[in-house]
């Protein structure tokens, strides 16, 4: 095997293996939690209240403030679904973003590759991001991102870009309707 591909190997499989370990792990905790939750929940949302501890816990400095309501709720719904249904963790990196922080990434990158139109490849500009308006979410892990590119359309929750497999976007208006919002090569082309 050649050593690019033993070196890849050696980075993938253990993250793998980890993602996969908490990805059980929090159905676990999640389940573990169930009686608890029913104690102090009223109205029959014990599974939601349980499915919010356990990613508390497994996640605990995820900042979902910022965000639309819209996009919040759909965030939760999908989570909840994806971790009771199918096992998979949907975890967020990045939601809202201030103005001052995205114009201070995008003028980072901008320093990095030298020219707006190259910077606009990786960032764009306050003025236009998602991240600024509360309607964008950057999810890990891989497995979990790969879960809402299948199933988000339930939730109004879309892949946006072909280079940010990590990037979705909330788009109430194509819910359900089995269209997609236009999907670009980068952000800012
Ligand atoms: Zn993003």
């Amino acid at each position: 095997m050649p050593r690019v591909g033993k070196q890849l190997l050696a980075e993938q499989v253990p993250d793998r293996r980890r993602d996969h370990a908490y990805r059980h792990l929090t159905v676990v905790v999640a389940t573990l939690l169930l009686p608890l939750a029913a104690l102090v929940t009223r109205g029959g949302r014990v599974r939601e209240r349980a499915c919010e501890w356990a990613f508390r816990v497994r996640y605990p400095f995820e900042d979902l403030s910022g965000l639309t309501p819209g996009t919040r709720a759909a965030f939760i719904a999908a989570r909840y679904s994806a971790l009771w249904h199918d096992a998979q963790l949907i975890g967020l990196t990045s939601g809202h973003r201030m103005y001052a922080e995205q114009r201070e990434m995008f003028d980072e990158a901008l320093r990095r590759h030298g020219s707006v139109s190259a910077a606009r490849h990786w960032v764009l500009p306050p003025e236009e991001s998602s991240h600024v308006s509360g309607r964008a979410l950057d999810i890990r892990p891989t497995e979990g991102a790969r879960w809402l590119e299948h199933h988000g359309d339930r939730f109004g929750l879309y892949r946006t870009y072909d280079n940010e497999w990590w990037h979705f976007e909330y788009w109430p208006d194509f819910r359900g309707t089995g269209r997609q919002p236009p999907r670009r090569p980068t952000p800012g082309h």
